[in-house]
């Protein structure tokens, strides 16, 4: 059985818990945390659940809403990191006394029930990773910071079950806003984030009758709306609005069955 849910996502912090379960054991995996320890602690809290209940960590890139309190958790807790070399030397490269462990682009990564495969994603990081996740029956992908879905992003994609997929901007909205020109130009750029209009893309792209579950995340809080999210969706999914998802930025989601 694998389920995941978002414990918050947007601009001022991702998190999202992955849950597999075969016979007596539970894995949980949290992509990315990019809150203060204290926020974390009672996102997770919410769900009856505590740091020590981690078995591992994923960060997808350095940007500060997703690496967040990675360090200072592992610290604390003893919880295992895997993140790209890349990711890790551009934060530094802080001593995470043996629980870091480097993610590399197709190589697949084993965690209790679960297993990862990262792939690299275009986005003005280092080595910025995404991935899918799998309990060997069901397909889950956590697509969230990318510019553009490149082809070999697509190749990743085939298949899911479910999708958490970035929905960041409406291009209408993030043209009227109050950014400076440098940041429109960066956020709507080839590395920067995907449009509702990309985003919907992809989804008709990967959508067949298995696909359960596509839920809009990453949603800029001053250039998009959600139900410009779940419209977009909608039409790439060619389903009914009121039945797309959006992750909330402080509230998250549900939990979904994959
Ligand atoms: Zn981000
Ligand atoms: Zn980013």
């Amino acid at each position: 059985m694998l389920r995941f849910r978002s414990l918050g996502s947007g601009s001022t912090g991702n998190g999202t818990l992955v849950e597999a379960r075969d016979g007596t054991r539970t894995t949980r995996l949290l992509v990315d945390c990019g809150f203060n320890l204290r926020k974390l602690d009672q996102r997770l809290a919410r769900l009856d659940l505590c740091a020590a209940d981690l078995d591992a960590v994923f960060i997808t890139h350095e940007h500060g809403d997703h690496i967040g309190c990675a360090h200072a958790l592992s610290q604390r807790d003893g919880t295992a990191v895997w993140m790209s070399e890349g990711t890790w030397l551009a934060t530094g490269a802080p001593d995470y006394a043996g629980r870091l462990h480097f993610a590399r682009d197709g190589q697949t990564i084993d965690v209790g029930a679960m297993q990862l495969l990262p792939f690299t994603v275009p986005h003005d990081a280092r080595e910025p990773l995404q991935l899918r996740c799998t309990d060997g029956d069901r397909q889950l992908g956590v697509l969230t910071d990318l510019g553009h879905a490149s082809a070999h992003v697509m190749d990743h994609l085939r298949g899911l079950h479910a999708l958490l997929l970035e929905c960041n901007h409406d291009p209408a909205l993030l043209a009227a806003s109050r950014y400076p020109p440098f940041l429109k130009h960066r956020v709507s750029g080839r590395h920067g984030h995907l449009s509702n209009g990309a985003a919907a893309e992809i989804a008709r792209a990967i959508h067949h009758a298995g696909l359960r579950h596509v839920l809009a995340a990453h949603l800029s809080q001053q250039n998009n709306r959600p139900e410009l999210a779940r419209a977009a969706l909608a039409l790439g999914l060619g389903a009914q609005e009121a039945d797309m998802l959006t992750a909330d930025a402080v509230e998250g989601s549900d939990w979904l069955q994959v």
